[in-house]
């Protein structure tokens, strides 16, 4: 029986669910795993998670579909991406079988808090890893943990679908050969006086540009952009710098097979935002959030939507959802059910 919780008014905050997984690496390797009801974590006062801040992160999510199923959507790419993360900060590899796996008992063991059909919310899953023994001196951990929680979610922005405003900021996400590429907790640490500074001042998030050149466009702190071009092309930052989101991949498929849309990634000077007609950020998070303006020092780029949402991103939220909610034929291989 599904949790008495008010689904249609949940926010995007942390629920404690019933289960999680974990597994733990020690002696040079990873033990069986299991689901755990324990949610309070106890290491070491030094552990390297603690003074060095090893540690990286994924994000995806459970629905339940148009007919009643329980499925993901494109775990084995938050596997890899996590794998690739893990190779960054010295980690061991958590093996993409056992973290598809593992996403699948843990929606299994909580399939009471996968939000209804239709209510707008989902579940949201968060695997990690940290270094949990303890490392004064500079260097990696021995020791370490991979574990993977779930929560039920609202929309991630206040006022849902509305039209949110970025700024440009002073700060850097990333730099040329660092993490931005990876999903390293180090990342956020420091992105996180730059997104309260922005919230201070009225902005819902930042838009970050190249810190080598301050010319191009990246990325928010959470989320890829994606732009249309008044000729109906979607197009999406390149550089080496940027987190490369499974949902912007997902969408530039679905732009080009499903709505015949030329697609483009590619260098985005800043210079050319106010000649495209939409802006939208993506991620799991939001899945797909329409860009109104754009701040940068004083000088505004402001899109213009009849319904609060650009045509084209309207479009592709819609088929997006619709394939990841069951009323749209998925591609091969990008749902998993829940049995
Ligand atoms: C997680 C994240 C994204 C979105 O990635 P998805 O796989 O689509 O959820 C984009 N940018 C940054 C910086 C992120 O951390």
């Amino acid at each position: 029986m599904k949790k008495d919780i008010d689904w249609k008014n949940l926010g995007f905050g942390y629920i404690k669910t019933d289960y999680r997984y974990v597994s733990n690496f020690k002696d040079g390797k990873w033990d069986e795993g299991e689901l755990s009801t324990e949610d309070m974590i106890t290491m070491s006062e030094c552990a390297c998670v603690l003074q060095y801040a090893q540690t990286c992160f994924e994000g995806l999510k459970a629905y339940t579909t148009v007919d009643g199923r329980t499925v993901c959507f494109r775990p084995d790419l938050n596997a890899e991406r996590m794998i690739q993360s893990c190779e960054r900060l010295e980690m061991p590899v958590f093996p993409k079988e056992r973290f598809i796996d593992a996403v699948l008992k843990t929606v299994k063991a909580n399939v009471d808090f996968v939000p209804p059909y239709g209510t707008g919310a989902t579940l949201y899953l968060r695997p990690y890893m940290f270094g949990s023994d303890a490392i004064i001196g500079v260097k990696p951990a021995h020791e370490y943990q991979f574990r993977l929680f779930c929560t039920p979610v609202g929309p991630y922005f206040k006022g849902g679908t509305e039209a949110i405003t970025l700024r440009v900021p002073d700060f850097d996400r990333a730099a040329p050969h660092g993490t931005g590429h990876v999903k390293a907790g180090l990342n956020y640490a420091m992105s996180l006086h730059a997104i309260v500074d922005a919230h201070n001042q009225g902005y819902s998030e930042n838009m970050y540009l190249d810190s080598a050149t301050r010319t191009n466009v990246e990325e928010t702190g959470g989320a890829n952009i994606i732009f249309v071009t008044k000729d109906n092309k979607v197009v999406t930052p390149k550089s080496t710098t940027i987190l490369p989101s499974i949902t912007r991949r997902s969408l530039l498929y679905v732009a080009e097979h499903y709505l015949g849309l030329q697609v483009e990634e590619r260098v985005i000077p800043y210079e050319e935002i106010k000649d495209f007609r939409e802006c939208a950020l993506c991620g799991t998070a939001a899945v797909l959030s329409p860009v109104g303006k754009i701040v940068n020092h004083g000088e505004e780029v402001t899109y213009k939507y009849e319904n609060g949402t650009g045509e084209i991103t309207q479009k592709l939220y819609e088929t997006l959802t619709g394939i990841q909610m069951g009323r749209l034929e998925a591609p091969e291989g990008w749902i998993y059910e829940i049995k």
